[in-house]
């Protein structure tokens, strides 16, 4: 049973060699005998930004929202698997299933309460990694819940071209929002060009800009937006937040996801522009996903349509085999991934 492990808890920005290949891992491939956990095949791997602050070290009595990974086992995250037996009533040998497993190629489930089985297999199985699975429910309980859009408005979308992003600026066109994303990367220029180029092109964006080819991100966002930001759908925090603060319109809605730019940080950067909430009346609301279990069923009768139809599409960035994990995660914090970042392990 191959499995990639967290060496050690992790601190400033994240590498490879934080985690290493355990070629020679073993698993029994049966359930054991009265237990009602399930064993199963991994098939795809879901690399996401909220996998880092589980790399830290937990500090007694100041302990984040989630619980830290455990060095020297296996990394948690989402993926999708193949039951291969089972001792729990709900589930069966050969169900399709995506949740929490393990970054291995066979995993025991104990925590069955966090999966989902999967009963439309006429999209493609990764999808559930993203689109069809938490990614795609943050966009839709991010966008609809939080945001209170209305049709017309300016909605501004960070790490646009993201797993998450891709599909919010799609919902918010769908409405007939006029809809602007940033997308950049460091390090290579292609990818910046072709990033900025699947905004508008494939997901219909209006515009699209790259954030690392702006010296001054306020006088961008002025330029983009003349009459200010109805919407923003904040994925990175940090600068872009400020010059958007300075941006925003009476009344506008501020969703926020996550801030990607402050997870590799010691001491996340401060705020200086949140006084304009005051004077703009602008409401700043967090989420999480995991409130939202409930509206899973109704997200995917609203989805699966436009899906069939081609009027929402999906981008992914699709790393193969167990080996390509770490970078594949990593990549995240570069910007390296076009897309949703997914790692396969094995197909069927
Ligand atoms: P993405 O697929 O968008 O991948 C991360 C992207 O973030 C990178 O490709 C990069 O894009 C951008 N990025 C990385 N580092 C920085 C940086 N220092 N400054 C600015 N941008 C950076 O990830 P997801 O779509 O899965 O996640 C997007 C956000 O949503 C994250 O903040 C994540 O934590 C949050 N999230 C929150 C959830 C919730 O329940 N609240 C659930 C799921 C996700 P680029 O090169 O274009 O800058």
């Amino acid at each position: 049973n191959k499995q990639v492990i967290l060496k050690d808890y992790v601190s400033g920005f994240p590498k490879e060699s934080d985690m290493y290949l355990n070629a020679s891992g073993t698993i029994k491939l049966k359930v054991p005998e009265g237990s009602n956990a399930i064993l199963v095949k991994n098939l795809y791997l879901s690399c996401d930004p909220y996998m880092r602050p589980r790399m830290k070290q937990p500090i007694p009595g100041n302990e984040t929202y989630i619980e830290p990974f455990k060095p020297g086992s296996p990394i948690v995250g989402n993926g999708v698997a193949k039951v291969l037996d089972s001792g729990h009533p709900d589930f069966k040998k050969g169900d399709l299933i995506w949740g929490m497993t393990g970054w291995e190629e066979y995993s025991l489930i104990t925590a069955t309460q966090t999966l989902y089985k999967i009963h439309h297999t006429d999209v493609p199985l990764s999808y559930y990694t993203g689109l069809l699975g938490m990614p795609g429910m943050t966009a839709y309980a991010g966008f609809y819940e939080i945001c209170s859009p209305k049709k017309g408005e300016r909605v501004f979308i960070s790490a646009a071209s993201g797993a998450v992003g891709q599909l919010v600026g799609q919902f918010a066109k769908l409405l007939g929002c006029y809809v602007i994303g940033s997308a950049g990367s460091k390090e290579k220029a292609s990818l910046l060009i072709m990033r900025v180029d699947l905004l508008k092109n494939k997901f219909g964006f209006n515009e699209a800009f790259n954030y690392k080819e702006e010296p001054d991100l306020h006088a961008a966002l002025k330029r983009y937006f003349p009459e200010g930001i109805d919407i923003y759908f904040e994925n990175v925090g940090g600068k872009m937040l400020d010059a958007v603060l300075l941006n925003m319109r009476a009344h506008g809605r501020i969703a926020v996801c996550g801030m990607i730019s402050q997870y590799n940080l010691e001491h996340p950067e401060g705020v200086h522009n949140l006084m304009t909430v005051v004077w703009k009346r602008v409401r700043i609301e967090g989420f999480m996903v995991s409130e939202y279990h409930h509206l899973f069923p109704k997200f995917l009768e609203f989805v699966l349509p436009y899906i069939k139809e081609g009027k929402i599409t999906y981008v992914e960035d699709v790393a193969e085999g167990l080996e390509s994990a770490p970078a594949a995660l990593i990549g995240l914090f570069t910007g390296r991934n076009v897309g949703k970042q997914v790692v396969v392990v094995a197909r069927e």
